[in-house]
């Protein structure tokens, strides 16, 4: 299966590429995906899911809702 090549970073909108070389065999469930932010040079680690295959409408996260989650975590973290 395939992932997207870039995403739209969370934290502050640049565009972040894929940095993480493909199986032989291709992507498959569970796998660590890798993402460079060109604009904050932050580094996002997603899981890919069934979701990202090719559904329209997904109902479970996806890559990119994974990471606002990581985001959202990340800002509670940080608050005190
Ligand atoms: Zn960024």
């Amino acid at each position: 299966m395939e992932v997207p090549k870039t995403i739209v970073c969370v934290d502050c909108g640049e565009t972040a590429h894929l940095i993480s070389y493909p199986p032989e065999e291709g992507w498959a469930i569970g796998d660590y995906v890798a993402y460079r932010c060109r604009g904050c040079n932050d580094r996002w680690d997603l899981v890919v899911s069934e979701e990202d295959q090719d559904s329209p409408a997904p109902t479970h996260p996806t890559i990119a809702e994974e990471a606002r989650a990581i985001l959202a975590a990340r800002r509670e973290n940080s608050s005190d």
